[in-house]
């Protein structure tokens, strides 16, 4: 019996990184899906049209798009809106009030994006990159390292397919609409600075450049990139910012947030009270509690001391305190209620608000630093 032959891909598929996502309206300005149709012979004023469409009706299906002239359809819809990616599953939890996605960008590569619907609000948590370089040891996405940087218009696409998802009563609860965006997705935003601000603008610019949200509803979230936080507050846009501290001490941060060997806990968060003092924008403030690792009283006390350090008092920050989510093959375990509950206390007592963080999603591994995006 001979072996069956196995058939070679007509098309090899390049090695990952080298070509680009395809570009997408959501990556240019206005002025820019102008000029750019304007050089393809193309209307100028059609830009306006596939914008309006885009962010304003939140339709990405050129097929729903029955304005667009016959002849120059074919065109228009490969200038600026190509596909960017596939949604290939999709999971529910909470009543169906979470939603995780995970998506197939062009080149195979996946991400997550996780839907959470409130009373009050509907939030979006985006990724900004496949993976991710900072290996934060209790992190699952950190486990896997960075694949790509995501482009602006793959980190907008998931947001404006969850603001559709709300508009059109997709999601349990109705028609609603999508009013906050968080990067804390897969990735570290700040290291993917261009795409993620010009993602940043998308989002906040008013239809039909952008979707209109409020910059106070959007939230980056980064380990602590010291310079580009700087460069953050000088954007003028603001956002508010959320640093993943972990740990009031250099020893322990070391080792929890790597990226604190380049950046000690004493200039990450003066870092982040200049970007307070420079936007007015409270501070968040993350804390995965893990069980005897960054959760005894003395570090809630010496946490506590290390934000109000240098005459900087305690207004200018919030704290959420996050209960470890678990990780496969993770030491790290989630801290005693009681040890919790202390922790926060002391921080209280010494004038620094809290909030904890909930474990939405959790069941379908959708909760902060459990998003892997693995196709099985
Ligand atoms: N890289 C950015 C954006 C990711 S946000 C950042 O680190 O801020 C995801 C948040 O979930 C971060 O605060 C991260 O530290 C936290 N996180 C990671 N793993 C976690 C886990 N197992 N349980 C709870 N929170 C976790």
């Amino acid at each position: 019996m001979s072996e069956p032959i196995k058939t070679l891909p007509l098309v090899m598929e390049e090695p990952r990184g080298r070509r680009k996502p395809p570009r997408h309206l959501a990556d240019l300005d206005e002025a820019g899906r102008k000029d750019l149709l304007t050089e393809m012979g193309l209307p100028g004023f059609r830009a306006k049209q596939l914008s309006n469409h885009y962010f304003g009706r939140l339709v990405h299906d050129p097929a729903e798009m029955t304005d667009l002239p016959a002849g120059q359809r074919a065109e228009l819809v490969s200038a600026l809106l190509p596909d960017l990616m596939t949604p290939i599953r999709e999971q529910t939890a909470d009543k169906g009030t979470t939603v995780k996605t995970l998506w197939r960008l062009f080149d195979g590569a996946l991400v997550e994006s996780v839907l959470m619907r409130y009373k009050d609000r509907a939030t979006i948590c985006i990724s900004s990159q496949a993976g991710c370089g900072m290996a934060c040891p209790f992190c699952a996405t950190g486990a896997g390292g960075l694949q790509r940087n995501m482009s602006t218009a793959e980190i907008v696409h998931q947001v404006v397919v969850g603001a559709r998802a709300m508009a059109s009563g997709e999601v349990a609860g109705g028609p609603g609409r999508l009013s906050n965006v968080v990067f804390m997705g897969m990735g570290e935003p700040l290291a993917n600075y261009k795409a993620v601000l010009g993602a940043v603008r998308r989002l906040t610019d008013p239809a039909p450049a952008g979707l209109g949200l409020s910059a106070r509803h959007v939230t980056v979230s980064t380990v602590g990139l010291v310079p580009r936080i700087r460069q953050l507050a000088d954007e003028g846009i603001p956002v508010t910012l959320a640093l993943s501290l972990h740990a009031p001490d250099d020893e322990l941060r070391n080792e929890l947030v790597p990226i604190n060997t380049r950046f000690s806990v004493a200039e990450t968060v003066e870092a982040a009270y200049h970007y307070f003092a420079t936007t007015g924008r409270r501070v968040s403030i993350e804390y995965a509690l893990m069980r005897g690792i960054n959760d005894q009283a003395w570090r809630a006390d010496l946490l506590a001391e290390v934000l109000s350090a240098d005459g900087r008092g305690t207004g200018w920050v919030h704290v959420n305190p996050i209960p470890l989510n678990a990780v496969p093959g993770s030491r790290f375990t989630r801290s005693r209620e009681e040890d919790m509950d202390e922790f926060m206390r002391r921080l209280n007592e010494r004038g620094i608000s809290t909030t904890m963080r909930d474990t939405r999603g959790s069941d379908i591994d959708a909760a902060c630093g459990q998003l892997a995006a693995s196709a099985d």
